[in-house]
């Protein structure tokens, strides 16, 4: 049987797999690339140029390149190349051709068979002008399958129970979502939602305009009039956004990016994950809605959907697990490369139609949500039991993730670190892995004072927590061995029986959430008085000699904490000898 090679031919990217030793493999190009710019240019000299090199002399020379041409498939139009005119497909060809060759080069053997994905929404218009660019790359077409079948069909690629897939696929310049139901080895696609015009793109374009804003505000100038500049800022604050994914905050930094009076200009300019996510957060509702209405049409409610699988480059957006989370309940899945899925799973189709054993192609995964004790808001009060995550569960591995946290004084000398494992918001419901004291945090700084927290999971489970005070550079490092697996067997059991003992069951799962309405009149009345009271107290503290201001803190630790567990009895204990210590330090 002839080699069947599986092809993603992407707006942004695409890439070339093949079915080997029953698993799927991304085909590299020389410099060991899997990922191919879906962009075509001709350069000075009249040579060819496709992906990356295309690419980098978009913006030097527009008029000799194309990009995006998969918008343009199944129109009657022409994209013009310095002197030649090309249809969509003679394009699109082109980039086919080099994955042809490419996958030829590694297989060592003519390749020519080959099955193409396209988006669920593609008319039949435009899967026939894809038909014909395989055609014209000299390959025989031998199906064409939807792009979120092909994400489903490596997820799931022998399944004979039933399951239904929600394939939420964020890329550059696209959004879809589609509902795929999968029995018995046939992938159908129940309903699909999009927007032809939403990617990451936009979310590059609304980080453009904050750091030319910020720009035009120190220097008087206006780097979007400038097409070399804002090219070169278009790119630069791309790669901030995709450090965003895994960072709290990055830099977008040019050297001489603008001149002005005869002097160069630079530009630097720090983003932070908050603002950035405030910036995208009015797009991914528009994501939400979509997902809401792909339900609707299906059918289905969200308890009815078994998975959620990611896809496209900017589903690594961490924004986007949250609010897909938040609206299904259930954590999505990540485990395969979100570039590499859709051309995994044509290559999955093109080894079934070949007749191939193919086996489960899921990589290693953290099985539990990595993360540190903080004092923040549980269930709308405030608490020092707070569990902010790290590494989500589900993340392939290895994974590296990082997050900033605050002091919470002014002068406070130490931040303890304590990392956590689990699921609950709460983390005395989760298993304690290490901790560590960071010692020696700039006394003259207030409350406020940034730490940065990351996290380093390899594939051998070994967990490296680093903790740095931003200003100083002052850092400390703790290595955690067998963090996945510690608590995975007879231990956790133990520690949760252990835990239950102390603070009672846990929620049934089953049960609503446990909200302020559902407090008692009295109970909700002790607590507003308690927050009032702690509000208080924690206005106090800097003010406080460091005796004072020592049993000032543990008073207040001990209040959050009987506000957490709504403890009224201790609230009324401690409250009376809080509020006598607050009143004696105010006269002070
Ligand atoms: P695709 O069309 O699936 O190739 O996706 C390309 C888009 O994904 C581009 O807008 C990229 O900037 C975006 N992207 C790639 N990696 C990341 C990342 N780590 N975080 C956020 N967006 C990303």
């Amino acid at each position: 049987m002839d080699t069947i090679i599986g092809i993603d031919l992407g707006t942004t990217n695409s890439g070339v797999c093949v079915i080997r030793d029953g698993k799927p493999e991304m085909l590299p190009d020389e410099d060991g690339q899997t990922i191919l710019a879906s962009v075509v240019g001709f350069d000075n000299q009249g040579q060819l140029l496709v992906g990356q090199a295309a690419r980098n002399q978009a913006i030097l020379a527009p008029e000799r390149t194309v990009r995006s041409i998969k918008r343009k498939m199944g129109q009657d139009t022409t994209v013009t190349l310095g002197e030649q005119t090309f249809t969509p497909q003679e394009i699109s060809a082109v980039i086919l051709r080099t994955l042809k060759e490419r996958a030829s080069r590694v297989l060592g053997e003519e390749v020519s068979k080959a099955v193409i994905t396209v988006p669920a929404f593609f008319s039949e218009m435009q899967r026939e002008a894809t038909r014909q660019a395989g055609e014209l790359a000299g390959l025989d077409v031998v199906r064409i399958i939807n792009e979120p079948t092909a994400a489903a069909l490596v997820y799931q690629p022998n399944t004979d129970c039933g399951e239904r897939l929600l394939v939420y696929d964020l890329g550059g310049g696209t959004f879809d979502v589609s509902i795929v139901q999968i029995e018995g080895g046939v992938v159908e696609v129940l309903s699909s939602h999009g927007d032809t015009q939403l990617g990451g793109d936009d979310f590059d374009e609304l980080l453009l305009e904050h750091v030319c804003d910020q720009f035009q505000e120190n220097h008087g100038l206006d780097l979007r009039q400038l097409p070399a500049a804002r090219s070169r800022v278009l790119q630069a604050v791309e790669e901030a956004k995709k450090a965003l994914s895994f960072e709290p905050c990055a830099t977008v930094s040019e050297e001489f990016v603008a001149e002005k009076e005869g002097g160069a200009l630079h530009l630097n300019c720090e983003i932070r994950r908050s603002d950035y996510e405030e910036m995208i957060e009015p797009l991914l509702k528009k994501t939400i809605q979509c997902v809401d209405n792909a339900l609707d049409d299906a059918k289905l409610h969200a308890k009815d959907i078994d998975k959620i699988v990611l896809v496209g480059g900017s589903s690594r957006t961490p924004l986007v697990h949250y609010m897909l989370e938040e609206q299904l309940q259930q954590t999505p899945h990540q485990e395969v490369d979100p570039d590499l899925c859709v051309a995994m799973g044509a290559a999955v189709q093109g080894g079934l139609i070949a007749g191939l054993d193919v086996g489960s192609v899921l990589v290693d995964i953290t099985p539990h949500t990595l993360g540190i004790q903080c004092r923040s808001l549980l269930h709308g009060l405030p608490s020092v039991f707070c569990f902010a995550p790290i590494i989500p569960r589900n993340t392939p591995l290895p994974a590296t993730r990082s997050d900033l946290f605050s002091t919470c004084v002014d002068g406070q000398q130490n931040a303890e670190i304590n990392v956590f494992q689990g699921e609950d918001d709460d983390v005395r419901r989760n298993q304690p892995v290490g901790d560590f004291l960071l010692e020696g945090l700039d006394e003259s700084a207030e409350a406020g004072n940034e730490i940065l927290v990351r996290f380093e999971l390899n594939l051998d489970g070994i967990l490296i927590v680093t903790a740095v005070e931003r200003v100083s550079g002052l850092e400390k490092q703790l290595m955690i061995d067998n963090a996945i697996t510690q608590f995975r067997e007879s231990g956790q059991e133990d520690a949760r029986a252990k835990l239950d003992g102390i603070f009672g069951p846990p929620r049934d799962p089953a049960a609503p959430t446990i909200r302020h309405d559902d407090v008692p009149e009295e109970t909700k009345q002790a607590i507003k008085d308690a927050i009032h009271l702690l509000n208080k107290a924690q206005q106090v503290v800097p003010t406080a000699d460091p005796e004072d201001a020592e049993e000032l803190k543990q008073m207040i630790e001990q209040m959050e904490e009987a506000i957490a567990r709504r403890a009224v009895e201790t609230i009324h204990e401690i409250g009376p000898k809080l509020e006598d210590v607050v009143f004696y330090l105010q006269d002070a």
